[in-house]
Formats: structure tokens, C-alpha cells, sequence
């Protein structure tokens, strides 16, 4: 990455909301990678977030499809619709494990596509882009890459694709424990890089530290990552006790009162751009192992909605889609 420059909106600007979906096939979250999980049937679920949320609020999120997504065409069939009638966005999210060419061995290291040789992380992008483009007519501009696995050269890939805005840094955190990437020296505030002669901005995924160490919750986070802290739980500790929290804005992983303390903290400290995420297999019960049943279903919507309702009514917040915000970032 070079050259990084805070993208900022104007002071007096509210704090803007998005919300990204990794967009992807149904598989068993606990069992190794396999490329024969491809199966997409909880795409028909999306429009109940829409339904119940998102066209209340005027949200506009954005779907970023992988290739079992982009393919099949039932699921496409779906996501276009909502396309078509203002009420969705299509970026691109990258399985590499389920998405050709497959020339590499599927393991746990190659899961992270940052971990291919360059022209195999390049061909799966390209082969990705021109299928969304034909599933969808428009080619797309935003990226999120699978399990968050950016590497040496996927920002020139994307770039050269036509890409111009990239959401896969995870800040104060770090995969290295998996093999995957580092963004321990990342913060939650959006920038804008150079890659391949080209301008991308990054948006991050809200990811930030609440409590009262949480100035001090990058040294700590750090420490809790050594294997002797790791074996003592420190992190659980730190969290359990109210001290340090590291909280992602999503409620697949955090409470109501955890996003809106998250958010409370990084607003105070000037953030301008909250991020919400989660996976759509989360949106029918049983393929993810934060939506069980339809009780757990009832209690995501409602922590989506109820979080949007407090951003917009005691935040002070408002909501753009991804490409709206690039447009305001840019006037600037
Ligand atoms: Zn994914």
C-alpha cells in the first residue's frame, strides 16, 4: 500500500452507516474448506432483511457476491431484482476455495487469496469480475476479499480490474495466528491508496475497542495475542471484566448494547463512517453458528433494526450506500 491519505467528510457532515453482506454459499463453518460446498439456496432469504429493516430506513446495502453466487442463477435472479429496483448494491468477494480457475490445493493457507501466486489470485478476479458483469450487466466497483485475505498484490489486481473501492481491512486485528494477514496497525477511519497507477479508497470494517484500557487496547490486544496469554485467555478476561472490549460492528459476533458502546467510543474519538456487516447464509437458520433457528433469526433482525434506530435517532446518523459515499467523500 502506498500512500495512504485520510478520506474525510466535511466536519458538520452526520455519521454516515453502511452495511456490506458477504454474499456467499452455504457451508459447514467448523469442517475444512471444500470446494464441493457451493449450494445457495439462503440467497431467497435476503429481501426479509429488506422487508423488515432496510426499505424502512432507506438503506441501500451492498451485496458482495462470490462465484457460487454470481452463477447460479436463482440467486442471481434474486439480488438483481433488488438491484434493478434501487434497493441493493453488487460489489465481488472472493472464495478462492470455490472459485476457478482451481489450479491451486485447497487447504487453510490457500483459503487467504492474498496467499497465491499473484496470476492465480489475478485470473480468479478476473474470472469473477466478468462473471458478475454478465450476471448483473454493470461491472462492479467495490471488493471484499473472503476471510479478509488481502495480500502482496491484490490492491493492483483489483485496481487493474477497475475497482475503485476496496472493504477487507479488519482493523486491530490480526490473522497471522491462521496465516492470513496483519491489520494490527489499521484503524477504523477510511483512506485512500495508491495501487497500479490508480486512486482506491478503503473503507474499513467497523472494528474498534471499548471500555476504559481502550486507549491502551492495541498494546494489549498485542499482548494478549502471545501464546502464554493466549493459553490464560486474556482477551476474555480483559472483555469479561468490562476493561477492554475489541468489538466488531456486527450482529452476528456483538450484542445491541456492544455495537451501540462500540459506536459510542469511536464517535467520541471522531469517527465519521460505521460499517455494518454479516454473512447472508446467516439470514436462514442453520447455516452459520450465530443464526441456529428461527428464534436466533428473530433476534438478528431485530438487533439490525433496533441499531439502526439508534444510529439514525441518538447517534444523529444517516445512511448511505457504498457508492454514495465514495461520491461524498469525493466532494470533500
Ligand atoms: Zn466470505
Amino acid at each position: 500500500m502506498h500512500n495512504p491519505v485520510p478520506a474525510r467528510l466535511s466536519p458538520n457532515e452526520r455519521p454516515v452507516m453502511l452495511v456490506i453482506i458477504d454474499t456467499e454459499e452455504e457451508f459447514a463453518w467448523d469442517r475444512p474448506f471444500d470446494r464441493a460446498s457451493t449450494g445457495t439456496g439462503s440467497i431467497a432469504s435476503q429481501p426479509l432483511m429488506h422487508q423488515r429493516v432496510f426499505d424502512e430506513f432507506g438503506i441501500v446495502p451492498t451485496y458482495v457476491i462470490d462465484w457460487p453466487v454470481a452463477t447460479t442463477a436463482e440467486s442471481v435472479a434474486v439480488l438483481r431484482g433488488m438491484m434493478d429496483e434501487g434497493r441493493c448494491e453488487i460489489g465481488t468477494h472472493l472464495h478462492p476455495w470455490v472459485s476457478p480457475p482451481h489450479d491451486e490445493e485447497v487447504s487453510r493457507f490457500n483459503s487467504y487469496a492474498g496467499n497465491l501466486p499473484r496470476q492465480l489470485e489475478y485470473d480468479k478476479l478476473r474470472l469473477l469480475t466478468e462473471a458478475i458483469t454478465r450476471s448483473f450487466g454493470r461491472a462492479p466497483v467495490a471488493f471484499k476479499a473472503g476471510r479478509y485475505g488481502l495480500g502482496a498484490h491484490t490492491a493492483k489486481s483489483i485496481a487493474a480490474l477497475g475497482y475503485r473501492i476496496d472493504a477487507s481491512v479488519v482493523p486491530y486485528t490480526s490473522f497471522i495466528h491462521d496465516d492470513g494477514p496483519d491489520f494490527s496497525a489499521f484503524d477504523e477511519h477510511p483512506y485512500r491508496f495508491e495501487a497500479g497507477g490508480r486512486t482506491l479508497l478503503e473503507l474499513p470494517v467497523t472494528t474498534g475497542y471499548a471500555g476504559w484500557l481502550r486507549s491502551h487496547g492495541p498494546a494489549l490486544y498485542a499482548l494478549a495475542q502471545q501464546p502464554l496469554a493466549r493459553t490464560a485467555r486474556l482477551g476474555g478476561i480483559l472483555a469479561r471484566s468490562g476493561a477492554l472490549e475489541r468489538i466488531r460492528l456486527s450482529p452476528e459476533v456483538a450484542t445491541g448494547a456492544e455495537m451501540r458502546r462500540l459506536s459510542t467510543a469511536l464517535h467520541r474519538d471522531g469517527c465519521q463512517v460505521f460499517s455494518l456487516t454479516y454473512h447472508s447464509p446467516s439470514m436462514a437458520p442453520g447455516h452459520t453458528p450465530y443464526v441456529r433457528d428461527a428464534a436466533d433469526l428473530e433476534r438478528f433482525i431485530a438487533t439490525v433494526r433496533d441499531y439502526c434506530a439508534w444510529f439514525r435517532d441518538e447517534l444523529g446518523g444517516q445512511f448511505m450506500s457504498m457508492t454514495q459515499l465514495e461520491a461524498r467523500l469525493a466532494a470533500s
